[in-house]
């Protein structure tokens, strides 16, 4: 459409964020140890830690929400909500939860058991914490393209390698494989999409085994327009209806609606089957709260049936993807080494190739989150060395992940265009003198190591 490459909303009402000088950021950053996490949120200019619960309202939620329905039981909020997630899942049994881990944690309570292998693309890390305290094995086997961060010839890096799937149900028996999650989009490594045909694939071995398939769909509207914009036979068809195509192939979703519910809090459980969705209901009893409101309020039931509709409009979605490739695009430009092509949400920067001289035990994408911030007042997030390594469980040495990078999230509907050129600007400089930057010591880390990110203290080297 020519002349509407622009953001297809105005902006009807703004919120201050505060400019702040390098000298306050080191002392900010010392204080925190060094942990993004622990900076305090007033003092970033451009947040990017993550696109969860950080999304923009339109005028129709806002007004939604002054219709909530606070009644303990059977509210009418519920019923909207139930509506809404009916349309764009096509599953009919919905539980709500106050957040994604919560429906994380009903769904693992379910499917997980102890000494079994949960496979998946990439788990996500609080179902990985979820089924670590539940002493199942996740084990992550997206294709090996998904873990080569400088080809972007693939258009599908989310996807689930089949053969190696096939390949454990040969070497261990299809019995002790207890659930099977594709998480859309693939958020560890770039928010890169799964296709219509490996989720198809995927749950045909699966059902073949007696296998259970859940799909993890934070981001299932920007799934949907990879899908339809790469995938053939789907360029004609709505993202309602390849959404309802994609959750045809599992029994269960959970769905943390901070990301594409265009929401600031809330998940869902939805299921096909009639049995789960009793066992979901007494565990949202016992943990969330009734059946009907499972940790959210009427009124965030509400913005949410109506933001689930709106994040399936194709426009929003053109906008929200070219938006993110944008940023991407400004880094290329510079020669920044990005994970390509880029994703839904959010742009991955290699750490390794950034600062090659940095060894992985001292955490380049780390030292790099904190040289953002200290340059430019930019908060990114690491995922590599801290929140993807690990323990082996007998020696307790460390392993090493396989992808090292800083993801920048981009927020729905927050920042302009302007806001990404200051991260590019300043990740351009931060290049030009990488070679004077050290690496980092980990000094500190909390109980279990697959979430020691929120809480770990690092050292400057
Ligand atoms: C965010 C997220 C979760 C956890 O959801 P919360 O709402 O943060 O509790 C689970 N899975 C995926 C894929 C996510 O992106």
């Amino acid at each position: 459409m020519k002349y509407m490459s622009a953001e297809p909303f105005r902006i009807k009402v703004v919120e201050p964020i505060k400019k702040t000088t390098k000298e306050e950021r080191l002392g900010w950053l010392r204080e925190a140890n060094y942990n993004a996490f622990k900076l305090r949120a007033e003092n970033v200019y451009v947040d990017c830690l993550t696109d969860s619960g950080t999304s923009a309202m339109s005028t129709n939620q806002w007004a939604a929400m002054m219709t909530g329905d606070e009644s303990y039981a059977g509210c009418k909020s519920f019923y909207n909500l139930e509506e809404s997630v009916r349309d764009v899942f096509g599953m009919e049994m919905v539980q709500p939860t106050h957040q994604g881990r919560a429906a994380d944690y009903i769904m693992a309570s379910i499917y997980c058991e102890p000494g079994k292998y949960a496979v998946g693309n990439m788990h996500f890390d609080t179902f990985r914490g979820n089924a670590e305290v539940m002493g199942a094995y996740p084990v992550d086997y997206v294709i090996k393209e998904g873990l080569d961060t400088s080809s972007g010839e693939h258009p599908f890096k989310g996807n689930i390698d089949i053969d190696k799937f096939q390949k454990l149900i040969d070497e261990k028996g299809a019995d002790q494989i207890c659930v099977v999650i594709i998480t859309v989009t693939c958020n560890n490594n770039g928010g890169q999409p799964v296709s219509m045909a490996n989720i198809k694939a995927v749950s045909e071995l699966a059902k073949k085994h007696k296998i259970p398939v859940v799909i993890d769909s934070a981001r299932l509207a920007e799934n949907a327009y990879f899908i339809k914009t790469r995938e053939e036979g789907y360029e004609d068809k709505s993202i309602k209806e390849i959404t309802r195509e994609m959750f045809s192939y599992c029994e269960t979703a959970t769905m943390s609606s901070k990301k594409d519910g265009l929401v600031n809090i809330g998940g869902l459980f939805v299921t096909r089957n009639e049995d789960i969705f009793l066992k979901a209901n007494q565990l949202a009893i016992v943990h969330e709260g009734f059946i009907t409101y499972g940790g959210m309020s009427g009124r965030d039931m509400e913005a949410l049936a109506v933001g689930l509709q709106e994040v399936c409009d194709v426009q929003y979605l053109e906008y929200r993807v070219n938006q993110v490739k944008y940023l991407g695009d400004r880094l290329k430009e510079q020669g920044v080494p990005i994970v390509e092509p880029t994703g839904g949400h959010g742009v991955y920067v290699d750490g390794r190739r950034f600062f090659p001289h940095i060894p992985q035990h001292e955490f380049p994408s780390q030292r790099l989150v904190c040289a953002l911030y200290e340059e430019a007042g930019v908060r990114a997030v690491e995922l590599g060395a801290c929140a993807f390594g690990s323990k082996d469980p007998e020696t307790g040495d460390p392993i090493w992940p396989a992808l090292e990078t800083m993801r920048i999230s981009v927020s729905r509907r927050v920042y302009t265009n302007n806001h990404l050129d200051v991260i590019a600007e300043a990740l351009g400089d931060i290049y030009k003198n990488r070679d004077s930057y050290k690496g980092m010591k980990l000094v500190y880390e909390g109980p279990i190591v697959s979430l020691r990110h929120f809480t770990a203290g690092f050292e400057l080297l």
